[in-house]
């Protein structure tokens, strides 16, 4: 099968001259960059960035975090990840801003290197987005891989060092025939999220997601479901979720800029309404609002051409 979902467009880079990062860059060696991804998607307007600042004041939190040092504010960031958004390509994308250090060193005192920033840009095209796997609803496993806990490192830093716990977690279910794990909190040994998507539940019309104490990354895609969710009347609530509690609801779905809003087949076994009510009316919603056809009101979207 054809598909365009995920082939790169290309490379847009911040520094003068820069063409690739060396294979000795201490990002490379290491995983010390910190990343975001980004959706812009085709509207009746033109095409548009969904929520383009919420992801890079959370870059900048990550960066935070990790003590990186770098040049770059908002408005800077905004305008290489918008040159991003007008690469020649299709209007549905995935941007991937990562700041991360080019220099051919070791060491991991990161006050010792320049960060600067590149986007790359991956199509996005297709129906579905294209997505090869899970068209139908996604089956899930319980991941004996549980999440590092806060104290090991912060759930908020997306840095690319701490993606090959999700890629362990990832491939142990794939290799099992699953789609994706569910991750549990180390401390608490509830759910905190799957390998790189947040996990929504229903039971008897009640709409929850894992409290952020267990864990999970505050995922943009989980909030504006939670904001969709409030708007159209679903009680909604963020709190503890086990894995008793996935067993005994009637949906399950995941959150995420890559996944959007997809929903699982079954969780070990349990089977699941993978078109259930609660479920329906939020991807429509969630369509709708990256789409540019409903709430415009919340400011979600930047046109790639008033900038
Ligand atoms: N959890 C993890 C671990 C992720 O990598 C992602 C993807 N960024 C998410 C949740 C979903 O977050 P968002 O909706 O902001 O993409």
């Amino acid at each position: 099968m054809s598909t365009t979902w995920g082939r790169s467009l290309g490379t847009v880079w911040d520094r003068p001259g820069a063409r690739a990062v060396p294979f000795g860059s201490n990002s490379m060696q290491h995983g010390t960059a910190v990343f975001e991804g980004i959706r812009c998607y085709a509207t009746d307007r033109g095409p548009a960035v969904f929520r383009l600042d919420a992801h890079l004041r959370r870059l900048l939190e990550s960066a935070r975090l990790l003590g990186i040092r770098h040049d770059y504010d908002l408005t800077r960031m905004r305008q290489v990840v918008l040159d991003a958004a007008r690469l020649p390509g299709p209007d549905d994308r995935y941007l991937r801003p990562v700041l991360f250090t080019a220099e051919p060193a070791l060491g991991v005192d990161l006050r010792r290197f320049r960060f600067e920033l590149a986007v790359e840009v991956y199509a996005m095209a297709g129906p579905r987005g294209g997505r090869p796997e899970g068209a139908a609803g996604l089956r899930l496993t319980v991941s004996s891989w549980r999440r590092p806990p806060a104290t090991t490192f912060p759930p908020q830093a997306k840095a690319t060092g701490s993606y090959a716990v999700s890629a362990l977690a990832r491939t142990a279910a794939a290799e099992q025939g699953f789609d994706d794990a569910i991750q549990l909190d180390q401390v608490t040994g509830r759910v905190a999220e799957a390998t790189i998507a947040n996990v929504f539940l229903v039971r008897g019309g009640l709409l929850t997601t894992p409290w952020l104490v267990d864990g999970p990354l505050a995922g943009i895609t989980r909030d504006a479901v939670l904001v969709l969710a409030r708007r159209l009347g679903v009680p909604v609530e963020e709190g503890p979720v086990t894995v008793a509690d996935l067993r005994r609801a009637q949906e399950v779905f995941l959150t995420g800029t890559a996944a959007e809003v997809v929903p699982a087949t079954e969780v070990d076994g349990h089977p699941l309404d993978a078109s259930g009510p609660v479920f329906s009316r939020l991807v429509r919603a969630f369509s709708d609002t990256v789409r540019g056809r409903a709430y415009g009101e919340l400011g979600w979207l930047t046109a790639t051409s008033d900038h």
